[in-house]
């Protein structure tokens, strides 16, 4: 008998979506570099665990990671406002079935009970960005899947390591609705469907605006 083979979305997927639609389209194609984020997680990931920024650079580097990207990250990391929590785990895999969804959690906390910490740049003047608000959510929702939650987990944390800013993401029944409905369209994407194309501010500095531009959508291009 034929195994069924069982799709799932990343939540490096789910937020990309979260932010552009088509941005997480090209980036399963194409795939994603490592940018100013990916070197400012290895920092703060080699400081947590006691290490140093040599380290940090090092691990980056390893991975594929430029020079130049890193050192961008260490000028406006800020190294005076990291998070008291107490850290229990790092850059944890996990996976659930039942959501169809995978990922990994960079820093499980203790603070009154485990927590999922995700990384980001900068802060929005109040609350967090939606992209890391549908990230700790899809974080905290395979966490409670695991063997990690004693207890259902209701919030987590970003941490905002160019500012020092930390803040509490409360994870609401409409938030996990809402991964559950970003993981269907991830699936979508994964079967050939392109997105439509939402122009704006995001765009000037957006990799994938060439091909972007000279793409018609799976809507648009039955009309032609
Ligand atoms: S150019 Fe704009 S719409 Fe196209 S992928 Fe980039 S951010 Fe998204």
């Amino acid at each position: 008998m034929l195994k069924r083979f069982t799709a799932y979305a990343n939540i490096s997927e789910v937020t990309s979506y979260a932010y552009c639609p088509r941005l997480c389209y090209f980036r399963q194609r194409f795939g994603e570099g490592l940018g100013v984020l990916s070197a400012a997680k290895e920092i703060y990931l080699s400081l947590r665990k006691g290490l140093d920024i040599e380290w940090a650079k090092n691990r980056f580097l390893s991975l594929g990671g430029d020079e130049e990207v890193f050192e961008r990250a260490h000028a406006e990391f800020n190294f005076l406002k990291i998070p008291k929590l107490k850290p229990i785990e790092w850059e944890v895999s996990l996976l659930s079935r039942k959501y169809r969804l995978k990922g990994v959690v960079d820093e499980i906390v203790y603070d009154s009970g485990i927590r999922p910490l995700a990384i980001s740049l900068k802060a929005p003047k109040e609350g967090v960005w939606f992209k890391d608000a549908i990230k700790v959510a899809s974080q905290l929702i395979l966490l409670n899947e695991s063997n990690f939650a004693e207890e259902k987990i209701k919030n987590g944390f970003v941490y905002h390591c160019f500012d020092g800013v930390l803040r509490e993401v409360e994870v609401d029944r409409k938030l996990r609705f809402h991964v559950m409905k970003l993981v269907e369209r991830v699936l979508r994407l994964k079967r050939g469907f392109v997105p439509e194309r939402i122009e704006g501010k995001k765009c000037s500095n957006c990799t994938y605006l060439e091909n972007c531009r000279a793409t018609s959508s799976t809507f648009a291009s039955k009309f032609l």
